[in-house]
């Protein structure tokens, strides 16, 4: 038995749209190509943008689609005191501190605001103090999780699809949210967290989450856990050519037909339409996800996404465990 363990996680803010299906499916392919284990996670810390039911409904469509758990279901919003732990032992070891600032504190602090357009860099003004502020959110105290373990300010990771990635942290993001001033946990605290816990050892996501690679990996080490092996899947995108998203108004897949669904999300990876059922068209991606995914020119965007080139060798790697 392989101790490949993969997941899928989608938040619960909508039903489940065409770029989702291909994370899903992908995961799901990667899993089952490696006689793992597959399970799903909700990631509904986020609880003000939760839309009632729709974990259930996306539960609904994966199995419609034949992608079935090999275990119970976790849900986030029931994980309070893991996630409270997780963080009471950085603060214990003086790697995590609370923060007082408002947005507007952080951008008049901020030397240069445009240099990153979709994301605020923290410039580590409570590092030292709340200096008479009450405290609102907690920060990751980056600096010191990079002394304390001898990391290098530039963070390199390894994704089986994109290659060699590099982030750092400090410059580009700053000491991050841990717990957010309106007391909800921060994603990236719940996933390394939820990660180490359900035993992941591949992550395989949509490329839009990559971004926060760098961050899950500091904030692994931080806390002593394993750093998983990365696959970011293609995006898919909407004929206006942006990604398909909730946020901007993708629809919910329509699964009166699962198999031709399925398609669309296998076309997308690369893979050549197969059937003619749902059970015949899985075995077949899943006995070829491996060989055929080498050098796949993919996507209809036509040569959009051209980091579609995967590593014959990284395929077979075992994820790294943090020392
Ligand atoms: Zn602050």
């Amino acid at each position: 038995m392989s101790a490949y363990v993969g997941r899928f996680a989608p938040s619960p803010t909508g039903l489940l749209h065409a770029g989702s299906l291909v994370a899903a499916l992908a995961s799901w392919l990667d899993a089952r190509a490696h006689s793992g284990r597959w399970f799903v996670r909700i990631e509904d810390v986020d609880t003000p943008r939760c839309v009632a039911g729709a974990d259930q409904a996306i539960l609904k469509q994966l199995a419609l689609c034949g992608l079935h758990p090999d275990g119970p279901v976790l849900w986030q919003s029931q994980r309070d005191e893991v996630y409270q732990h997780a963080l009471d032992q950085l603060i214990a070891q003086g790697l995590a501190y609370p923060c007082g600032c408002s947005r507007k504190d952080i951008e008049s602090a901020q030397a240069s605001p445009t240099q990153r357009h979709h994301a605020q860099v923290y410039p580590g003004t409570c590092r030292q103090g709340l200096q008479g502020k009450p405290a609102r959110a907690w920060r990751l105290n980056v600096q010191a999780v990079l002394e304390l373990h001898g990391m290098t300010p530039l963070v390199h990771w390894h994704d089986r699809r994109l290659g060699e990635q590099t982030q750092d942290v400090l410059q580009e993001v700053g000491d991050f949210v841990l717990r957010r001033a309106d007391g909800l946990w921060a994603y990236q605290l719940a996933v390394v967290v939820d990660d180490a816990a359900q035993g992941i050892t591949d992550v395989v996501r949509g490329q839009d989450l990559a971004d926060n690679t760098a961050r899950q990996i500091v904030l692994q080490r931080a806390l002593g856990l394993p750093t998983p092996r990365y696959l970011h899947t293609p995006l898919v995108l909407g004929v206006n050519g942006e990604k398909l998203s909730k946020q901007n108004g993708a629809q919910a897949l329509d699964l009166s037909d699962p198999l031709a669904a399925l398609n669309e999300a296998a076309h997308a990876l690369g893979l050549a339409s197969s059937g003619p059922t749902l059970q015949e068209a899985l075995n077949t991606w899943t006995s070829q996800w491996l060989e055929h995914a080498y050098q796949q020119q993919c996507l209809s965007g036509g040569g959009r996404l051209n980091g579609w080139r995967w590593e014959r060798d990284s395929l077979y790697d075992h994820p790294s465990s943090a020392p």
